[in-house]
């Protein structure tokens, strides 16, 4: 059973790691979608033409999440290029680590701006779409470091926080109008990112972890699926976590 038949999404930061396998198990699951990027030009073009061959309608956008009129003009875009939006992942996220006492006011800045300002840009440019629709499913990327926090990642982790705060107003908010709005706290996800680490540092997280692996972007991808179907209908709200038990 495909479960978004016929449905659109839209995905942010979708040319690699995490958005990248939400897009992929999206289109398998017969969902047309809609993705962002922003560097990695290529890559962005080149997912598009994958995800076709599982006849879907896909098309990449190149979009900066942090900025505000580029989120309205990217939901207009995808508006008339797809008809409708009926899910929106909000995936696209930085980290710029480091202890308070070295980190900069730019540092700061811009993980606030692409991690939690993206989410109200984007959240609040399709509202006007779900709202005229009676529909939709917004689900947003947090992290287990937005919970529990982690000393070296005070921006990462404030805005992380700030993603969980807004996503259960936005679902209080939006509710009457059967819109959901959920968040995906991953964990530990082994990514082309965690790839470039030394083999013993990755061993170490991935022995402290009771599932005793890392998760894969296709873990947080089977989520986002559940979250953006109709399976989830009566799921407004939560945070939930694809940690392999790491913070329980
Ligand atoms: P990643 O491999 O670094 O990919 C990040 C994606 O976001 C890329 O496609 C990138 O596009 C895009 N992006 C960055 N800045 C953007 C902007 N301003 N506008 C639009 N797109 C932008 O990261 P990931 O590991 O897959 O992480 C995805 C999400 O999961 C993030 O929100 C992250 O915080 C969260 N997360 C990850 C882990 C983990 O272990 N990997 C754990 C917890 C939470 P370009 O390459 O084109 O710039």
């Amino acid at each position: 059973m495909k479960l978004l038949e016929g449905k659109t999404a839209i995905i942010t930061g979708a040319s690699r790691g995490i958005g990248r396998g939400i897009a992929e198990v999206f289109a398998k699951n017969g969902c047309n979608v809609a993705f962002t990027y922003l560097s990695s030009v290529e890559k962005g073009e080149a997912l598009a033409k994958e995800l076709e061959a599982y006849g879907v309608k896909a098309k990449g956008y190149r979009s900066d999440a942090s900025d505000y009129a580029a989120a309205e003009q990217l939901i207009a875009d995808v508006v008339k290029d797809f008809g409708t939006i009926d899910a929106v992942i909000n995936n696209a996220g930085i980290t710029k680590d480091n202890l308070l006492m070295r980190m900069s006011e730019a540092d700061w800045d811009a993980v606030m701006n692409i991690n939690l300002k993206s989410i109200f840009n984007i959240t609040k440019a399709v509202q006007r779409t779900m709202l005229k629709q009676r529909f939709g499913s917004i689900v947003n990327m947090s992290s287990v470091v937005g919970i529990k926090g982690n000393a070296g990642q005070s921006n990462y982790a404030a805005s992380k926080a700030g993603v969980i705060g807004f996503s259960k107003s936005i679902a209080l908010e939006l509710g009457s109008r059967n819109i959901r709005c959920n968040v995906i706290a991953p964990g530990f996800i082994e990514t082309e990112m965690t790839a470039a680490l030394p083999e013993e540092t990755v061993q170490g997280w991935r022995e402290a972890i009771p599932l005793k692996r890392g998760g894969t972007t296709e873990d947080v991808a089977n989520l986002a699926l559940f979250l953006a179907s109709d399976l989830s209908s009566y799921i407004s709200g939560q945070v939930i976590n694809v940690d392999g038990a790491m913070l329980t």
